[in-house]
């Protein structure tokens, strides 16, 4: 587990960047209050009719400097599962000034 803390707010820009950073290496950045939920996989039962889920391939939304790769499909009630293993940050130019 790895706290950022800074002073200053002018140190906000660097926290983002180094969160994003620890983001990629494999590193979790969620705020604490959310649970941990188990991951679901390709082939599990949906959890609401039992179906095996199948993986689809996410899209890009050009506003938001986040999205998922790929989401889990249940056929059968056409639900849908975002998992945070397929969470990807989307590189975006930032003005430091
Ligand atoms: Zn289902």
């Amino acid at each position: 587990m790895i706290f950022i803390s800074h002073a200053n707010p002018e140190d906000n820009v660097f926290t983002r960047w180094l969160a994003l950073q620890l983001g990629r290496c494999g590193y979790e950045n969620k705020p604490e209050s959310e649970g941990v939920r188990p991951a679901m996989q390709e082939g599990e039962p949906c959890r609401k009719c039992s179906t095996p889920v199948i993986k689809r391939m996410g899209r890009r939304k050009p506003s938001r400097d986040y999205y998922y790769e790929y989401h889990l499909f249940c056929p059968n009630c056409q639900t849908t599962y975002h998992i945070e293993e397929a969470n990807r940050f989307v590189e975006q130019p930032r003005s430091l000034f």
